[in-house]
This record gives structure tokens, sequence and C-alpha cells, in this order.
């Protein structure tokens, strides 16, 4: 099977080099491998992506010295794939409608109780509010995956963590997913689908045999991995590679423009200093 592993940037804001060194890891995973490099735009909120932002994606990969097979994956484009993907989930019966808002569930939520986690992967945990509750199919509503209808006689999920940090095979605990992650949303309000739901659904469509990223998903995965096996699909290796960090230690987010590959660009730098300060070879 051809190696092949992919850089999936959002455009809502400049890369920084937190993502150059991403970009690079996975283009230079791909070229050890004699494998392929693939870009994928993952604007699915549509809120806040942005086509310029897209296209100095574009650019300021290209001018790291890196390509890609085009056309390019956008999610924007793949909203029947995305709906295909639930309707598989709902006819096997693990899926609801939920019309709670943000306020609705913190409400819910009531007060922490000691050892019971309240946060995941996916945000607050869900206390299954609308699990059970009855309301028109013509209200605006996400939909959920019921974990525990999800999970229900699941074995032997498992996946291979190729990067240094988490090197080995892990075993995924059905019970643990449905107490420390819970009823995730596949479908938000006003989007075609979750960015969990999507990213399963496009790495398989890509025949992405390495999914390359940050450590800062490592415990979506798991999430990643239930739905591969739910949807029937094959789940690839994975490589959370470390974080880059600024001076204080925080990672780097979009809005740091200052750390922005288009700021050292128009500072002067050249791809290789900007390869050499994310700690690279070029
Ligand atoms: N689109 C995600 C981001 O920009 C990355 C998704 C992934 O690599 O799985 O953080």
């Amino acid at each position: 099977m051809t190696f092949r592993t992919r850089f999936a940037p959002s455009p809502t804001g400049p890369l920084h080099l937190g993502h150059a060194y991403s970009a690079l890891i996975a283009a230079q995973e791909a070229r050890a491998h004699g494998g392929e490099f693939l870009l994928r735009i993952e604007d699915i909120d549509q809120s806040r992506s942005r086509t310029h932002w897209e296209d100095q994606i574009y650019d300021d990969l290209a001018w790291l010295g890196l390509s890609w097979p085009r056309p390019v994956m956008r999610q924007s484009e793949r909203t029947k794939a995305y709906a295909r993907a639930v309707a598989q989930l709902t006819d096997a019966g693990l899926t609801y409608p939920c019309i709670c808002r943000r306020a609705d569930i913190e409400a819910a939520a009531g007060a922490p109780q000691e050892g019971v986690p309240q946060f995941g992967p996916d945000g607050r945990i869900y206390p299954g509010t609308c699990r059970a509750r009855v309301f028109p199919e013509s209200q605006d509503h996400a939909i959920r995956l019921n974990m525990a209808k999800a999970v229900e006689g699941l074995t032997e999920l498992s996946f291979v963590e190729k990067g240094a940090l988490f090197a080995g095979a892990h075993r995924l605990d059905a019970a643990r997913l449905v107490e420390t992650i819970g009823d995730i949303i596949l479908v938000r309000k006003g989007m075609a689908a979750s960015y969990h739901l999507a990213v399963v659904v496009d790495d398989a469509e890509q025949g992405i045999t390495q999914v390359t990223r940050g450590a800062d998903l490592w415990e979506a995965t798991q999430i990643h991995v239930l739905l591969q096996r739910l949807l029937g699909l094959s789940t690839p290796d994975y490589h959370h590679h470390d974080l880059i960090r600024d001076d204080a230690g925080k990672r780097l987010a979009k809005r740091d423009d200052a750390r922005a590959i288009a700021t050292y660009r128009a500072d002067g730098a050249t791809p290789e200093d900007v390869i050499e300060m994310v700690g690279l070879t070029p």
C-alpha cells in the first residue's frame, strides 16, 4: 500500500510556525517512505473560513518548498459524503437529534462530582438531555452519537501510534469512551458535519495511511478510531508530533500573528530559516 499522509489546515487565520512544522514533518515522512503528501483544506466551519486565508496557505506552503497533488480536497465541497456517513450511523440507530444550546448543557451538567470527568476531547461531556426528548423535526438541531449504544459489543478497538511521544499500540476501552467522551456531536447546527466526522470521512476518501498532526489532537484520536469502526472504514496509523511553543511555553495559536509564516517572509526570512527555526533540517 502506498504510504500517504496529509496536512489539513483550517483557513481561519495565517499559518504559523507550528503549521510549518506539521506540514514539513508530514512531507518529510512521505518522502522517507517513498509515498505521497496530500493537502486538505478543512473549511467545514464556513462562518470562520476565508478564501484569502486559503490562498495564503497555498502560497506559504509552496514557499516552504512543498508540493501536493491537485485538485485539493476542500471540506466545503464534501457535504454529500458527510450526509451519507451520518445516514449510515442513523440507520444503525446510533444517533439522535439535539436542540440543546451551550447554556442548556452548562445548566444541565450540574455541580462537578469528584472523580467524574466533565470535559473530554469534544468539550463538555453531554449530560444526555435530548437522548429521549421528542420535538418537531423542523426545529433547528444538531445530531449526536449515542456513545453507549455505539460501543455496545465493540471489541479490539485499537490503533498504532508511530510518533515518539506516544509510540506503540493503543487499545481503546469502551466503558471509558462513554465516561470520558460521551455523546459527541456529529453534525453541528448550521454545519454539514463536525470536525470529527469530517476528518474521518475525508482521511478514508483520500486513502490516508498515516495521519500526521499535532499532539493537541491525541485525545480526539479515540473518537476517530471509533467512528472509523462504526462506518466500516480502515484505521490508519497515527503520528502525533510535539507542538511548537512560544517563548513563554504557550502553544501557538492562529491569532499569534507574530509567529505567522507570512510575517517572517515579510521580514526577509528564507524558507531554510523557517525550517531551521522549527528545528528541522532543510
Ligand atoms: N484542521 C485541523 C486543524 O487545523 C487539523 C485536523 C487534523 O489534522 O486532523 O487544527
